[in-house]
């Protein structure tokens, strides 16, 4: 069994940044990520607030910071953590590939991208419907495609895929927005057409995604509508089972609760980026992976 100081579950922005912060603090530390590095940032078409940057991919952002962290720390790619147990002073961590003993660790997990819950929807991932616009978009190029969703990631794709030359409506199941004021002005600029309190009732197709059902909220009559894709932005939800399983509370909607140190109510255990909730930005997912790093230097040399 190998002894670390510091494990950091997740090498998305949060913890990849812990690991930077950590590695230079001559921790033993490791990184183990269930995926890739990168998270979800991965499929971001565009960001233009991460400070230093007009405008960048997620991908290349986070290829970036990951070869930043791996001049500090290991990163175990596709290993998945199965069991986690907390004793008096130490956590063991089962993995699928090994087992790890460790004084403390950090949850940078992430969130889960939430599906839409209607028939057909199993049936077409990877075959029409996608998450991630930069990965799949050019599979649309000049073809008709929905995005559904009202919130930030559904107007970033919209825009990604007009953008590349997709022919791109956005379907949304109230009469506003939720995301934010300079991607509402960007989509009414690009004239992106907006089917407003609209949501799927159905996706239909052979092999491959052909058509939705989608029914008007307001008059309650549904449509049959020919589309070749689909990308789905409604939201996500915390990968917060690890944290729970060892007694770390979490809030109604299933973040993990910390304080101002990233600290949660079980000694050594912190967390760090969008499991905690609140403002899920890539900056504060540094920030808050940093602090957390910082937090089990000061602990550990007490
Ligand atoms: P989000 O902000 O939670 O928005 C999800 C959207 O999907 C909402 O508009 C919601 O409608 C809609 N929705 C949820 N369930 C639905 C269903 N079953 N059917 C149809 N529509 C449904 O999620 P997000 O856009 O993925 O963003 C996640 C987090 O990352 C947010 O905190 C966001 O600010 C952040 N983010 C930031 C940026 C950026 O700064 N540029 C980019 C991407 C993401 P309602 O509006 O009616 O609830």
């Amino acid at each position: 069994m190998e002894d670390y100081d510091v494990i950091i579950i997740g090498a998305g922005p949060a913890g990849l940044t812990a690991g930077i912060y950590a590695g230079r603090e001559d921790l033993k530390a490791l990184i183990i990520d269930k995926g890739i590095k990168g998270g979800n940032v991965n499929m971001a078409p565009v960001i233009g607030n991460f400070p230093g940057y007009k405008s960048i991919t997620g991908l290349e952002l986070l290829n970036n910071i990951g070869k930043q962290a791996e001049k500090y720390i290991n990163i175990q790619e596709y290993e998945k953590i199965v069991e986690i147990q907390k004793n008096t002073n130490k956590i063991t961590l089962t993995t699928n590939k090994n087992n790890y003993r460790t004084k403390s660790v950090i949850i940078c997990s992430g969130t889960t991208y939430r599906k839409l819950g209607v028939p057909g929807e199993d049936n077409y991932i990877g075959k029409g419907i996608s998450y991630c616009s930069i990965c799949d978009g050019m599979l649309f190029k000049g073809r008709e495609v929905l995005v559904i969703g009202g919130g930030n990631s559904a107007i970033s794709h919209a825009l990604h895929l007009k953008d590349i030359g997709v022919n791109v409506k956005l379907v949304h199941r109230r009469d506003e927005l939720r995301a934010q004021k300079y991607l509402q002005d960007k989509i009414e600029e690009e004239k992106i057409p907006i089917i407003w309190n609209t949501v799927v009732k159905e996706i239909k197709g052979d092999i491959f995604l052909k058509s939705v059902i989608l029914q008007n909220r307001e008059t309650n009559i549904e449509e049959e509508m020919e589309i070749s894709g689909l990308f789905l932005a409604v939201g996500e939800k915390p990968n917060s089972d690890i944290a729970t399983g060892i007694g770390v509370n979490i809030d109604e909607m299933g973040y993990i609760i910390t304080d101002k140190n990233q600290k949660t109510n079980i000694k050594n255990v912190y967390a760090a980026g969008d499991i905690t909730g609140g403002v899920k930005q890539l900056v504060v997912a540094c920030g808050e992976g940093a602090v957390a790093a910082v937090n089990v230097y000061e602990e550990l040399k007490k």
